[in-house]
């Protein structure tokens, strides 16, 4: 069976994310979406709301569960038996952190763990989830960004009514 996992933020998911999900859940038997508790950053979803937002937004997708962990990628990779990784890459930008991070990956696993990147769709090369909260904090329309009943979410948060 090939496994795959698919870790990030998520914070919250985007029609970005959702897009490279269906598109590694063609390909692989079965793809874990895992959310990083990531203690040095301070996100504006927890690590329970932002995989209860991935079940809601993925349940239509057999082959996909959501799980989080924390400490190193390979060490919970290790841990669950899969040895790739899947990643997206818009810009020119996200190349550098992408290689950087998939070749550590691949030197601490002792080459046990790869990577395989999606690139974006074009519709999605410029959305983030960073961008998508700073739309919404000041009250602007995030319709095209993500699923309606994440964006009600975040501007909850925000304490914006639309
Ligand atoms: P990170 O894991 O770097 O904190 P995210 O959770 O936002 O960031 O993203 C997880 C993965 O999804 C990364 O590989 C990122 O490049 C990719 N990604 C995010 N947004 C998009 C998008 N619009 N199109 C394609 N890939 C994306």
């Amino acid at each position: 069976m090939k496994a795959a996992i698919y870790p990030g933020s998520f914070d919250p998911v985007t029609y970005g994310h959702l897009d490279i999900i269906k598109r590694a859940s063609y390909i692989f038997d079965e793809l874990t979406i895992s959310v990083l508790n990531n203690v040095k950053k301070t996100p504006l979803f927890s690590v329970e709301e932002r995989v209860k937002i991935l079940e809601e937004a993925t349940k239509d997708i057999p082959n996909v569960k959501i799980e989080s962990f924390s400490g190193l990628l390979v060490d919970y990779a290790r841990q669950k038996d899969a040895h790739v990784i899947v990643r997206g890459l818009r810009a020119i930008t996200d190349f550098e952190y992408e290689l950087q991070n998939a070749q550590t990956n691949r030197l601490l696993s002792k080459e046990e763990l790869d990577t395989m990147f999606f690139t974006t769709s074009l519709e999605y090369a410029y959305l983030s989830s960073t961008t998508v909260k700073e739309i919404a904090s000041f009250g602007g329309d995030i319709s095209s960004c993500v699923p309606d009943f994440v964006g009600r979410m975040i501007y909850e948060k925000y304490g914006i009514r639309r």
